[in-house]
């Protein structure tokens, strides 16, 4: 830690507190910055733990955050990868309707997925379908050609490095426990010591909403974690799959519905699907924090949001203890995945925002205070739109 004294403090080495700070210290002149992250090393939450796609931008509300930093920060990413040679592929994607029932939803998506400006989307019928995936089932798809994939953990260390070859510090083990804004700026305490900072960027992720709280911000929603578990496919059964392989989702959700994902490693993976977690960083299912059990169960709208959607959180939560559950709903996109195809459990949990109305906040939230800025609703898209975001971040860093 320099003399402890900073212009602009980032909190979070996940991917959105990366491009923010290498974004600020490419464009700001000569700003001093740190980045403080609590564990061992930058990418150990979400960043490091999602499927990996470069989501073209097809699922979002046209207008939104989401569809307009999903759209830009995609074509960011494209161009950041080429100029620092870090692998990707566009690999391309489906979504499946497999009955009559999910057509007009389908449909529904392509017209957003054209609306939102996505290249190349197209509804195709069962033969085309076969063509680009073989073993899939279904009667249409949307098939998006310029969907990707990348190693998102390898992108945050590319940041990071750019970051700081530009003089900003990333200090990790160093976990922000109380803030205090006075007139100086802001006070900020870590398990290293005090720092101060002019602006405090909080992209903390699973505790975004603390961080807000610590400063006296009340943003109306609150942060509940959702486990999404993964699995890989064997060797054998990988064939089965050559790119993305999406169903419809549910509209009410913000959840992609389990899927397959090709990895840049050319492994498959089959999943997420969404479990409440009982603990912000809770990757198994028997992992529970009470302190932050007890922080979801005593907020109103985890029990409005739970009175709406208590039938799919039953389904879920069934579906991810039987294994021959989840095999099942695989199998209504590629049949000839079987329950033993599925091996090595993993898992990351989601930072999603709930309002006090109980609604899923569906769009990005950016919320400015005194002297901070909060980003308190970052789910996916967010590492395909990290760059359109941070570039967002810098410009309302630039009022202060
Ligand atoms: C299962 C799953 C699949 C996904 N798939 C995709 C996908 O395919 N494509 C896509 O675009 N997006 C995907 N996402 C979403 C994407 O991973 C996230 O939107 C993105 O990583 C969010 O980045 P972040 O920096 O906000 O959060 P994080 O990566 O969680 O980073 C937050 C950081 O803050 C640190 N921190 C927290 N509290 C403190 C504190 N008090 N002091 C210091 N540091 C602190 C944490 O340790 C962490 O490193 C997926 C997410 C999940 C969970």
């Amino acid at each position: 830690m320099s003399n402890g004294r900073y212009d602009i403090a980032v909190v979070g080495g996940g991917i959105i507190g990366l491009s923010t700070a290498m974004l600020l210290a490419r464009r700001l002149p000569r700003p001093k910055i740190v980045l403080l992250e609590k564990e061992d090393d930058i990418a150990q939450h979400q960043t490091g733990h999602n499927s990996g796609v470069i989501h073209a931008g097809i699922y979002y509300a046209p207008g939104s955050a989401k569809a307009s930093f999903c759209y830009a920060g995609s074509k960011m990413l494209r161009r950041f990868c080429d100029e620092r040679g870090i692998p990707y592929e566009t690999c391309g994607k489906v979504i499946v309707a497999v009955d009559d029932d999910e057509v007009p939803r389908l449909m529904d998506l392509h017209e957003r997925g054209r609306m939102n400006g996505v290249a190349g989307v197209e509804v195709i019928g069962p033969e085309r379908l076969r063509e680009i995936e073989p073993h899939a089932a279904g009667i249409r798809a949307v098939h998006s050609p310029e969907t990707g994939i990348v190693d998102y953990a390898a992108v945050a260390r590319a940041f990071a490095h750019e970051l700081t070859g530009n003089g900003g510090e990333v200090l990790t083990r160093a976990q922000v426990i109380g803030l205090d804004a006075d007139r100086e700026g802001v006070r900020i305490r870590t398990s290293l010591g005090e720092v101060t900072a002019s602006l405090l960027i909080n992209c903390a992720g699973l505790y975004a909403d603390r961080l807000a709280l610590d400063m006296g911000i009340e943003p109306g929603l609150r942060i509940v974690p959702f486990r999404g578990e993964f699995f890989s496919l064997t060797p054998e059964s990988s064939r089965l799959v050559n790119g993305l392989v999406y169903p419809v989702p549910d509209p009410r959700l913000p959840f992609l519905g389990v899927h397959f994902t090709k990895r840049i490693d050319g492994t498959v993976e089959a999943g997420p699907n969404a479990v409440l977690a009982f603990a912000r960083e809770g990757y198994r299912s028997l992992d529970v924090d009470a302190v932050e059990l007890w922080e979801t169960l005593r907020y109103g709208g985890f029990w409005r949001m739970a009175r709406t959607h208590w039938r799919s959180g039953v389904r879920e939560q069934y579906r991810s203890a039987v294994k021959g559950r989840l095999a099942k709903s695989l199998q209504t996109l590629v049949p000839e995945v079987r329950k033993d195809d599925l091996v090595n459990r993993s898992a990351g949990v989601r930072a999603q925002a709930v309002d006090v109305k109980g609604r899923l906040v569906q769009d990005f939230a950016i919320v400015q205070g005194p002297k901070s800025i909060h980003v308190l609703n970052a789910p996916s898209p967010a590492a395909t739109a990290s760059l359109a975001i941070g570039s967002r971040i810098v410009d309302l860093a630039q009022e202060y």
